[in-house]
């Protein structure tokens, strides 16, 4: 079987390394907010082209914290209404409404699975405060234009950059769009660790010192407290092995960018939709990281039967959309059909620098077999 991410392949790739800054740290005596943290958040900050880097414990907390931030800060206060895809992984959404923010949903663009502009300029209103946009499955969202309709509105602009690390348009990397973005390092990210790991990026000082007080507890100085704060932090050995997987970042990203364009290329089945166009070019892929590679099809439950027989583990990101999840019963009755047709058709296929050729080749194939009703 092809699994669908061999996560213990990809860290194997790297076992030596991990192994001794592992022992750095354990025989450091020293395993939470020490050097590791403070080297990975530069070397992160450096990576995205921001000034800060903030170290938290997963990328939840991370886009949690931004929000609860500007409402410390007076930006945001309970009941305002911050703008997001009804089209994402529900963490996004989790973020808002912890915050007791109003999460005001929009159906994604059709193409790009991302915010459709025209649905953010309608959702506008005296109330809105903030976008929030995601970069869904390594895909960079439209932020010149997002950034362009903040402006006109004095809106903020926050970055869901948790499956888009390093994605960027005109070598501007995601983290750097918005007033700040969440990323998450949760194993199976295109920058994963091995446990819980997230981080926030900000060029704002004011903004940066708040996030790093409220994570620590609310406190800006040992035993002194400003805020009812939390504890959301990154400790040294989750540090210690981003620090060795993010010197391979690129060269990964590149991987999967090349199994990207041999799935364009090769996978023709009329019944099988690509998430980009067949005569895309390394270049033009600038603004796509394929955390995930993501096909839409009408018949997906045979398609993926038919793959997993052909020895092709699929899955599929997301099967039910936040709007329709008991956890929101309250838009249980709303509808989002262009949301709810893509949970319906999307199947991941699977993507991941230690990918071979061979394999690339076997997962084409069984999708040029298939035959659709
Ligand atoms: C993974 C993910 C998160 C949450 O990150 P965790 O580290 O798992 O808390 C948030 N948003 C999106 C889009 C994600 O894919």
């Amino acid at each position: 079987m092809i699994p669908f991410l061999d996560l213990k392949g990809i860290n194997a790739q790297y076992r030596e390394q991990l192994i001794k800054a592992a022992i750095d740290v354990i025989d450091s005596g020293w395993y939470i907010q020490g050097e590791q943290v403070k080297a990975f958040e530069e070397e992160f900050a450096n990576y995205c082209g921001t000034k800060h880097a903030i170290g938290v414990a997963n990328g939840l907390d991370a886009l949690i914290l931004i929000f609860r931030a500007y409402k410390e800060l007076g930006k945001l206060k309970m009941g305002d209404e911050v703008i997001v895809p009804a089209n994402t992984y529900i963490a996004s959404i989790l973020a808002v409404t912890e915050n007791g923010l109003k999460a005001v949903l929009v159906e994604p663009d059709e193409s790009s699975f991302n915010l459709s502009l025209e649905a953010v300029k309608n959702a506008i209103s005296p109330n809105t405060k903030a976008i929030l946009a995601v970069h869904l499955y390594g895909q960079l969202a439209d932020m010149p234009t997002i950034n362009a309709i903040a402006k006109t509105h004095s809106l903020l602009v926050i970055e869901d950059s948790a499956q888009a690390h390093g994605v960027s348009l005109d070598g501007k990397k995601s983290g750097n769009w918005g007033d700040a973005a969440g990323f998450s390092f949760y194993p199976g990210k295109n920058l994963g660790a091995l446990g819980d790991a997230g981080a926030v990026t900000t060029n704002d000082d004011e903004l940066a010192q708040t996030i790093r007080s409220l994570g620590n507890y609310g406190s800006h100085k040992k035993y002194e407290n400003l805020y009812q704060g939390v504890n959301s932090r990154l400790d040294e050995l989750q540090a210690a092995l981003l620090r060795v997987k993010i010197k391979h970042l690129d060269v990964d990203t590149s991987r999967r960018k090349n199994i990207a364009l041999a799935y364009v290329k090769g996978i023709q089945n009329p019944a099988i939709q690509q998430p980009i166009a067949a005569e895309s070019t390394l270049e033009t892929l600038e603004i796509h990281v394929f955390h995930l590679y993501v096909i839409r099809t009408e018949q997906r439950e045979a398609l993926q039967a038919y793959l997993s027989a052909a020895g092709v583990q699929t899955l599929i990101h997301y099967p039910i959309p936040p709007h329709q999840q008991q956890a929101y019963a309250r838009w249980n009755s709303e509808c989002y059909p262009l949301t709810e047709a893509i949970h319906q058709q999307v199947l991941s296929l699977p993507i991941s620098p230690v990918m071979s050729d061979e394999e690339v080749n076997v997962v084409i194939e069984a999708c040029n077999a298939f035959q659709a009703d």
